[in-house]
């Protein structure tokens, strides 16, 4: 199968043409694991999503592969090992999308943190996440701290830990994933909403879907569908007609980010401090040309398809910002983009959203769909693997052979590297041979698609009727739309690549001319060019 927007009215042939093992619901990072394990164990198996892959919560976290230092503040312990093992795989599978990145923990006298409690927290953590030597925490002393960081607040500093996280593309490692599945035989079509099932004696047999572009109703048979949507798993669950129920699994709270320009905050490396409102921990990261500030916490219950960033939340970033920075004072004037995303936790009696656990949790309805929420990013693959052992013990798929997982050793679409030093002698490679680009571009491209940046800088240096910068641009638009399914302009702006957050000058001198790629290869009018820039303008304050 093909995954370009091209082909949209062959997949949707495909899609309900066949009979499929699996029918997966959600393109989100949860289906999108899924759709890969279940490809690679053998099953005939398709996902629909309903809006862009990844514009759900896959799109919207703190962009982190965690080793999960914060599960253990609730003592986590066995999640904690899980979440540190499974780091270590997804960055095996993903190194030009998934990047170390040393993350300051600053100690001061009034903060939730002492010395020794840090150090045998980070040390405790290094143990049970098994994290490779040279990335073992260090404890800095209050010279040191400043040194690394001279922006922090250094009234009743007392130092800090250094310990790491990974940064990655949510959105970019969701697509890898899709990428890979699709190339193994799986098809994965975006646009396109589930909105009910097909039954035989009760059970569910299938999926009742609408294509977006067209409204038109269509069936798609499967032998068992799983419900991955995320925030949207309650609703999913309810389009069952024959008995609908209220009854909510998750509690939902959402989760802020802003983003800054680098100017306004010029600080060197990530750090993780307290917010001193109500001792919660939030995130300070550089990318590119901003840095983004989160997250927020607090129970959700409006509409999931319609969230926005409040005034509220923002000042709650800005302050705890201006609060541990020295000589930083930013205002809500110097916020340039902001996002909200949906947790979707596992409902527990009696607790809060922070006490919570953030693992995963499977349901199984008298009906026989299989529903999952909860978890993590880095988690996927776990997760996955879980889901596709359910699935092949379902008696309508008793004939099929039963293969045990093998996704731990498949390199994600992008990712043919054995290690380190194999990544770093393709980017110098591509350095030599594509010489007219800047290398700084080259770069960029290449830790977005990896050892599919050849191809796309070969397709670039044969557009000679272009200037360099121009032909880029063609390039990368062209990939998207032939390659990664983007139909619309905020899929590219926003999850094929995200410079509208981290590098809005450089977006803000090419706008003109993605938008003029899109509307010559997909015959766009007047009318929908503005539909869809309107649509930008929307996203980027939601
Ligand atoms: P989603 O990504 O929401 O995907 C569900 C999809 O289902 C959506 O795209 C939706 O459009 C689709 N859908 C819904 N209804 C239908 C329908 N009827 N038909 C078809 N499709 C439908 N995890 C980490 O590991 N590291 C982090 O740094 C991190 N930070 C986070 C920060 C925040 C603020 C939040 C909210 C979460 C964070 N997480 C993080 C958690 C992580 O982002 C989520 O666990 C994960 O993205 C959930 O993925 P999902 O696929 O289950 O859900």
């Amino acid at each position: 199968m093909s995954f370009s927007a091209l082909e949209r009215t062959q997949h949707l042939a495909s899609l309900t043409g066949r009979q499929w093992d699996l029918l997966i619901i959600g393109g989100g990072i949860t289906g999108a694991g899924i759709l890969l394990d279940a490809v690679s164990r053998g099953l005939k198996v398709a996902l629909i999503e309903k809006g862009d892959f990844a514009s759900g919560t896959s799109s919207r976290s703190t962009k982190l592969i965690h080793g999960g230092l914060r599960y253990l503040k609730n003592f986590e312990i066995g999640l904690v090992r899980e979440v540190g093992r499974e780091r270590a795989i997804v960055y095996a599978n993903a190194r030009h999308l998934v990047r170390p990145e040393p993350m300051l923990l600053p100690i001061y006298h009034d903060g939730s943190i002492g010395r020794i409690t840090g150090s045998i927290g980070l040390w405790f953590y290094d143990l049970l996440a098994d994290v490779d030597k040279t990335e073992r925490r260090k404890m800095l002393s209050r010279e040191e701290t400043i040194m690394h960081e001279p922006l922090l607040r250094q009234e009743g500093l007392l130092g800090s830990g250094l310990y790491y996280e990974y940064r990655t593309d949510d959105a970019r490692l969701t697509l890898s994933i899709l990428k890979k599945a699709v190339s193994l035989g799986a098809l994965a079509l975006n646009y396109c909403e589930a909105t009910g099932f097909i039954y035989d004696e009760d059970q569910v047999t299938g999926v009742r879907c609408k294509d977006i572009f067209t409204m038109q109703e269509m069936l798609i048979h499967a032998n068992v569908v799983v419900n991955a949507t995320g925030p949207w798993m309650d609703d999913v669950m309810n389009l069952h007609q024959q008995s609908p129920s209220n009854e909510k699994k998750l509690l939902l709270t959402k989760g802020v980010h802003i983003v800054i320009p680098k100017s306004k905050i010029p600080i060197s490396q990530s750090m993780y401090f307290d917010v001193p409102a109500d001792g919660r921990m939030i995130f300070c990261i550089p990318r590119d040309q901003s840095v983004y500030i989160g997250t927020t916490d607090t129970v959700y219950e409006g509409q999931l398809d319609d969230l926005e960033v409040c005034d509220e939340e923002v000042a709650y970033l800005i302050q705890a910002c201006n609060h541990v920075m020295e000589n930083v004072t930013l205002g809500e004037d110097d916020v340039t983009g902001s996002w909200a995303g949906l947790r979707p936790l596992i409902n527990e009696d009696g607790k809060s959203p922070s006490e919570l656990s953030r693992k995963d949790e499977i349901f199984v309805s008298p009906n026989g769909l299989i529903s999952i929420a909860g978890g993590k990013l880095t988690g996927y693959r776990k997760m996955a693997e879980r889901i596709v052992d359910l699935v092949l013990k379902s008696p309508r798929l008793k004939d099929l052979q039963k293969i045990e997982c093998r996704t731990e050793d498949i390199r994600l679409a992008g990712a043919e590297f054995n290690s380190e030093q194999d990544l770093q002698l393709m980017v110098t490679s591509l350095y030599e041979e594509y010489s007219l680009f800047e290398k700084a571009q080259i770069a960029k491209l290449f830790f977005r698609y990896g050892d599919e940046t050849a191809g796309l800088l070969s397709t670039a240096k044969s557009l000679t009727a272009l200037s360099p910068e121009d032909a880029l641009v063609e390039a990368e638009v062209a990939f998207a739309i032939h390659h990664e399914m983007a139909q619309h302009l905020p899929d590219f702006l926003f999850r094929r690549t995200s410079d509208v957050f981290f590098d809005p000058e450089y977006l803000k001198h090419r706008f003109m001319k993605i938008a003029s790629v899109f509307a010559r290869m997909l015959n766009w009018n007047e009318m929908r060019c503005l539909e869809e820039t309107r649509e930008v303008e929307q996203a980027l304050h939601k």
